[in-house]
């Protein structure tokens, strides 16, 4: 009996240091792309992913996805890259991806599950977690060490630092957060992923419409002007558009703008919108509620445009305007054709 434990002892024991090792690995980052080149907001989720301190494998997933699995081999930091081939993969449906984000982690032991805080991401994100019976960690705005990291609550009225006990971390990043890092200056390897992809049963891609547009996307954009319920219809708040174009900006909105339609809900800043550090951030007919802030306040300059002195984006404003906007946008607009 003494010998027959201390045999299953001493097989036990190799095991149990491998797992170790292999858990000690690293982190999985999963990558977002256009088939060529990875996503700016990836970029500052891999800055995010090397300060973790673990050596990074990026996956990437989707159809016709090589050249972009080869610009993440080059990306700074990156010590290696899965690519997954598969078109079943090509929409980011999360209901797909989040079974094979699980496989992934579990073949490779990874630590650490990593993506940009986005539209996929909180799509498969939630869904990987749950499956590995961890807490999401989400909007990560710092790490603190491999357990340890700051997010924002209150809708970013509060920062809390978070300390996890999963073994396995699942962990969106706010980009806006990160430097991006450097696209070139790596020189990881691309191996084929094997895990098997399935496609999802019970929903299917059928279409999407992508409105082209030659302006900066909101999310990256260096200067945004964003719009409000001051604005009162569509039709003025094509205003925004022609001074957008002068100043290489884009163009985002409030929720009240977004609710009575006056443009698309993928232009809406704050909690439940999009979250922008622009170094130009102009406010036009925005009161400055709470959830508009925690979307826009970490702009480097934030310029408001209000009639109302007392509105509460003037705190956070380092210009003023205390007007009719009928009035300062086309002022503004004809003092940008001037220059
Ligand atoms: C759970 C939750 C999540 C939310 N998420 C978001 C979010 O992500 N993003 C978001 O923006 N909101 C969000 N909201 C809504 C938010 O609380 C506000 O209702 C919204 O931001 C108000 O939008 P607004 O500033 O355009 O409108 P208002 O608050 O109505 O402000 C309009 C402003 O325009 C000014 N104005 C009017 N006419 C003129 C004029 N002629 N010239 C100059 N100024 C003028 C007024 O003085 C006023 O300050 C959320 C709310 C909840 C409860």
């Amino acid at each position: 009996m003494a010998a027959m434990l201390r045999a299953t002892a001493l097989r036990a024991r190799p095991t149990a240091r491998m797992l170790t090792a292999r858990r000690s690995l690293s982190t999985l980052l999963i990558a977002e792309h256009d088939g060529k080149t990875l996503n700016p907001a990836t970029l500052s989720a891999l800055t995010a992913a090397t300060e973790i301190g673990k050596p990074v494998t990026v996956l990437v997933g989707g159809e016709n996805a090589k050249d972009a699995a080869t610009a993440a081999a080059s990306a700074a930091g990156v010590s290696s890259v899965v690519l997954l081939e598969n078109a079943a993969l090509a929409h980011g449906l999360p209901e797909t991806w989040a079974p094979v984000v699980v496989a992934m982690q579990k073949e490779g032991g990874f630590t650490h599950v990593v993506a940009a805080s986005s539209s996929f991401s909180k799509g498969v994100l939630p869904r990987v977690a749950a499956l590995l019976d961890v807490a999401q960690i989400s909007d990560v705005l710092q790490v603190k060490d491999e357990n340890t990291f700051v997010r924002p609550i209150y809708a970013g009225n509060a920062l809390s630092t978070v300390q996890s006990h999963d073994e396995i971390k699942v962990m969106t990043i706010r980009p806006t957060a990160f430097e991006k890092a450097a696209a070139e200056g790596g020189s990881a390897s691309v191996t084929e992923g094997t895990v098997e992809v399935v496609a999802a049963k019970d929903v299917a891609w059928l279409s999407e419409e992508v409105k082209k547009s030659d302006r900066p996307e909101l999310a990256s954009a260096k200067t945004v002007i964003s719009g409000g319920r001051g604005l009162k219809s569509a039709e003025n708040f094509a205003m925004l558009d022609s001074i957008a174009l002068k100043l290489n900006a884009a163009v985002g909105a409030s929720r009240a703008a977004v609710d009575s339609g006056m443009c698309a809900n993928d232009m809406q800043v704050g909690q439940t919108g999009k979250v922008v550090a622009p170094d130009l951030y102009i406010a036009v007919g925005i009161s400055g509620a709470i959830q508009h802030l925690a979307g826009m306040k970490d702009s480097k300059t934030i310029v408001a445009i209000n009639k109302d002195p007392e509105a509460p984006i003037f705190q956070v404003a380092d210009y003023g305007v205390v007007d009719d906007l009928f009035k300062a946008v086309p002022e503004l607009e004809s003092r940008l054709e001037q220059k």
